[in-house]
């Protein structure tokens, strides 16, 4: 997967994600969930990459960022996987708020993938095998994103 985007709408950042979704499958982790981190400001597109994302991983229900959600779990019915937990921490202050809804558990099954907006607020807590998508914020329609 190439690991630099642009994008100039919506639509397209979505479809970024989706392929990623795709790709993830190729290289799982040796054990435990995969983790992504998603860094960048507020309306950088980490949500709308997720909608493509959760689609590609054939979730039916739209993925939204409901401002007192942080953490929501969806079923995963392919792959061989059961759960895509979208866990956002805008509003999170430290980690253990995160710890606190079973966070370990939820990292350690191979069968779980998690995407973790505002990632940056819980460093220590993220596993060293994350992969980490940066979202820059370039105009209005554009951005820029970062797969490492
Ligand atoms: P974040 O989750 O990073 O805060 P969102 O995905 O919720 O960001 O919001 C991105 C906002 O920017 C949306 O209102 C979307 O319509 C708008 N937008 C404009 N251009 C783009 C683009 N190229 N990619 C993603 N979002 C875009
Ligand atoms: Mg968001």
């Amino acid at each position: 997967m190439k690991n630099c985007y642009l994008t100039d709408n919506p639509k397209t950042t979505q479809k970024i994600g989706k392929s990623l979704a795709g790709e993830v499958f190729k290289k799982p982790p040796k054990k435990g969930a995969l983790v992504l981190c998603l860094v960048g400001e507020l309306g950088g597109g980490k949500t709308t990459f997720l909608q493509g994302f959760a689609r590609g991983l054939k979730i039916k229900e739209k993925i939204l960022s409901p401002t007192f959600i942080i953490l929501k779990r969806f079923e995963i019915s392919c792959f061989g996987l059961q759960s895509f937990y979208h866990i956002d921490c805008y509003r999170v202050e430290k980690p253990k708020e995160i710890l606190d809804l079973d966070f370990k558990r939820i990292i350690s099954s191979p069968k779980n993938i998690i995407a973790i907006e505002w990632a940056d607020r819980i460093k220590e807590i993220i596993p060293k095998h994350a992969m980490q998508i940066e979202f820059k914020f370039i105009d209005k329609n554009k951005r820029k994103i970062l797969i490492k």
